[in-house]
């Protein structure tokens, strides 16, 4: 083999890592570089919220008699508060996770929310829940390839099963 061979290989394969890498971290939780696209214009603070993730028609029926048509059944999901008070949920990754998956729905939940200004919806940034032995955040976690994703879904590299994955909240910020 040549030397020329030899570059050709180590850079198909420097190729492959990096398509790999790539792919991996599409789901990769948001960073603060996300922020920087943000428009400057959108204001928000950020609030943990306590209460249950619920259907939107189920929780305005239960709650306060009103029906809703049965195609809206299913869709939305809002979070429920002890007072009574709905806020619904952004369908980004995170707040369709609620619909995807009925074990997140109708459980006491911790969540760190932004709150735009002038936007009377929730963007859902962690999901935790209060335990006896204290508050752990829950995600889906590939055990073959260690990566973590914020819905249920099959893993984006391997495409194999995920599974819920509940840590205790002091663990989740080591490196
Ligand atoms: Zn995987």
């Amino acid at each position: 083999m040549n030397s020329a061979q030899v570059i050709v290989i180590v850079g198909a394969i420097a190729l492959v890592a990096a398509v790999q890498n790539r792919a991996c971290a599409a789901d990769a939780p948001a960073t603060s570089a996300t922020d920087s696209t943000t428009p400057s214009s959108a204001k928000y603070t950020t609030q943990k919220l306590r209460g249950k993730v619920a259907w939107l028609d189920e929780a305005l029926k239960r709650r306060y008699g009103i029906s809703t048509e049965p195609d809206a059944a299913g869709t939305s999901v809002v979070l429920e508060m002890a007072d009574g008070v709905l806020l619904p949920i952004v369908p980004d990754t995170r707040g369709r996770a609620f619909a995807v998956d009925e074990r997140l729905r109708g459980i006491e939940l911790e969540l760190l929310v932004r709150r735009y200004e002038k936007v009377p919806m929730l963007q859902v940034i962690r999901v935790l829940r209060p335990t006896k032995e204290g508050m752990v955040e829950i995600d889906y976690w590939c055990d073959i390839c260690a990566i973590p994703m914020n819905i249920l879904k099959p893993c984006e590299c391997c495409q194999g099963e995920t599974r819920l994955r509940e840590r205790p909240v002091e663990e989740v910020f080591q490196p």
